[in-house]
């Protein structure tokens, strides 16, 4: 018998995931499955498994390996959950999540990366995950109370309307701070109270919107 080799996403989750102290295994396989290389440009997709954050156009960028491990973990999911995203960027995120839990509703501002992201969602073969563009500070309503929500852009604040929309024992995952650097932050709503956790620094782009920051 001949042994098949690891693939690069099997490889990034050894030497990089599960080092750094990701223990969620739905998290872990869910990364391992994603072809991360499908939602970047021809040009960067030798890099696509290295550990850092990748442009993604529109000055946007790709969060790095751990960052989505670290964001996903946090969220708790066992399956069955509706789960809101901000900052669809390039789906990236969008399809981990898709293997992790039973709906993904995603709100992008930028209408190319919506259209991108559908696309690279599609040649997956995923169908669980609904993207739309819009100010994903005022959350989706429609479909609203979500299980868990995460938002993948740097804010200024936590916007109050997320808070609203998110059921009542859900994980909110939501990186605050300025501009220049983040603390990602869990919130855990319970018992109509919200407990907070600090999972560390993190960079992001800005989370630009009528709750965030301003334009430009
Ligand atoms: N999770 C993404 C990371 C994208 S970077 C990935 O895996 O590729 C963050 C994204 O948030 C950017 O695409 C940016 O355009 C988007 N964004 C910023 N402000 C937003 C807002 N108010 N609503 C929705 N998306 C927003």
């Amino acid at each position: 018998m001949t042994l098949r080799p690891h693939t690069p996403a099997e490889r990034m989750v050894a030497q990089v995931l599960t080092p750094a102290g990701i223990t969620d295994e739905r998290t872990l396989e869910a990364m391992r499955r994603i072809p991360r290389e499908n939602f970047l440009e021809e040009a960067l997709r030798a890099q696509a498994y290295g550990n850092y954050a990748l442009p993604i156009g529109q000055g946007q960028t790709l969060s790095q390996p751990l960052t989505v491990a670290t964001m996903t973990q946090a969220l708790a999911l066992r399956g069955d959950e509706a789960v809101l995203e901000i900052g669809t960027g390039s789906g990236y995120q969008t399809a981990v999540l898709a293997l992790v839990c039973r709906q993904v509703y995603s709100v992008e501002r930028l209408l190319p990366l919506v259209l991108r992201a559908r696309k690279n969602l599609e040649q997956l073969g995923l169908k669980n995950a609904m993207i739309r563009a819009g100010d994903g500070t005022m959350g989706w309503n429609e479909y609203a109370p979500y299980d868990a929500i995460l938002v993948t852009a740097g804010s200024p604040t936590v916007p109050q309307t997320l808070f609203e929309q998110l059921r009542e024992g859900g994980r909110l995952v939501i990186p605050v701070g300025p501009a220049e650097s983040q603390e990602l932050q869990v919130f855990h709503k319970s018992e109509g109270e919200l407990h907070r956790e600090a999972l560390g620094d993190a960079r992001f782009v800005k989370l630009v919107g009528a709750h965030g920051w301003n334009h430009r």
